[in-house]
């Protein structure tokens, strides 16, 4: 199937992550019980998914010039992704977050930008050309918002679809909010820019229907809700679909929602609909969360296909009276 090129302007960093029995005090030193460093930043998460998912990825990111630099241009490359757009500044450090996760299961988590402040609205300039090509331009909300903004805008400017996953859920303006298509949004992001503010916290996917779809035209072109275990939903000028999530055993769910943005980005670049896309894009969610990790848990394009066909067959079945 031909598949439109993505281009990712994103955020790229190294999570590592010491596991602890506690948290230690100010000025304590603890021994720490294991260690492991993985590739992180919603960019690169999404970059990767949409890569695995078959399209043309493009990723726009800004590392170091150290070790932590070598180490995400060597898992990118590991995952067959194309590193030239990964750049490296001489000033900074690789953006990092350094996480720490207690016997309690609780977390800290200190992330330090780094590299990505480098991604500023100057550097657009640079990737226009890519950018004018690109089926989908897919950014985050972790992107300075000077950045976002005139990345909307040139998107708009140049007539390609732009994906935003506002997350977090930062303040950009109305008029890059106007041209998201679609708006990628959470159940608390969904809140902070207005869309289903009265719906209660844990409502069924239906409760968010009509308000996606009142976003529609109001918030965004289009708009994508993502509602964890319960699926997603999602609505544009033609339609609004809910798309429950399969009930599948929960091994972790860090970076479900990046393997769906960056799944939906890709088979909305391949042509499909909102509402298909969207639909795999559960199926990848649910894959995502079923493997301990972040990339390493995402799935390749044949399984989230496969998984996608078998949640609609799951669900016809169901729906035929016995
Ligand atoms: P975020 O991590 O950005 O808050 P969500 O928690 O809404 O995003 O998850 C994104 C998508 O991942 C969901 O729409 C769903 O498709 C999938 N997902 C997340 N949690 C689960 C779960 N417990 N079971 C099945 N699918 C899940």
């Amino acid at each position: 199937m031909a598949s439109g090129r993505v281009v990712v302007v994103g955020s790229l960093n190294v999570d590592a992550t010491s596991y602890v029995e506690r948290f230690p005090a100010p000025g304590e030193t603890i021994v720490g019980r294991d260690f492991g460093t993985a590739l992180g930043g919603k960019g690169a998460n999404q970059a990767v998914a949409a890569h695995l998912a078959g399209a043309d990825v493009e990723f726009v990111a800004r590392v170091g010039d150290d070790a932590n630099a070598t180490l995400a241009r060597s898992v990118l490359a590991g995952f067959g992704l194309a590193i030239d757009g990964v750049v490296g500044v001489a000033d900074a450090p690789t953006g990092v977050a350094q996480i720490t996760v207690a016997d309690s299961g609780e977390n800290t988590i200190v992330v330090t930008s780094g590299a990505n402040l480098a991604l500023t609205p100057g550097v657009l300039d640079d990737v226009r050309a890519s950018l004018a090509d690109a089926a989908v331009v897919l950014t985050q909300g972790e992107l300075p918002v000077a950045t976002i903004e005139r990345l909307a805008e040139l998107c708009a400017s140049l007539g390609v679809r732009f994906v935003l996953n506002l997350a977090p859920p930062v303040v950009v303006s109305p008029d890059a909010l106007a041209v998201c298509d679609p708006l990628v949004v959470n159940e608390h992001e969904a809140r902070a820019v207005g869309i289903g503010r009265d719906v209660p916290e844990g409502a069924p996917l239906e409760d968010w229907l009509s308000h996606a779809a009142a976003a529609v035209g109001r918030v965004a072109r289009s708009v994508v809700v993502t509602l964890g275990a319960a699926g997603a939903v999602a609505a544009s000028p033609v339609g609004a679909w809910a798309e429950p999530a399969p009930e599948v055993a929960v091994v972790d769910t860090t970076g479900a929602g990046d393997a769906f943005t960056g799944t939906l980005a890709a088979f909305l670049a391949e042509g499909r609909t909102l509402a298909e896309s969207m639909r795999i894009a559960v199926a990848a969610g649910a894959l995502a969360v079923q493997a301990r990790g972040t990339v390493d848990s995402y799935a390749p394009r044949a399984a989230v296909l496969a998984a996608a066909l078998d949640d609609e067959t799951r669900r016809a079945e169901g729906a035929t009276p016995a």
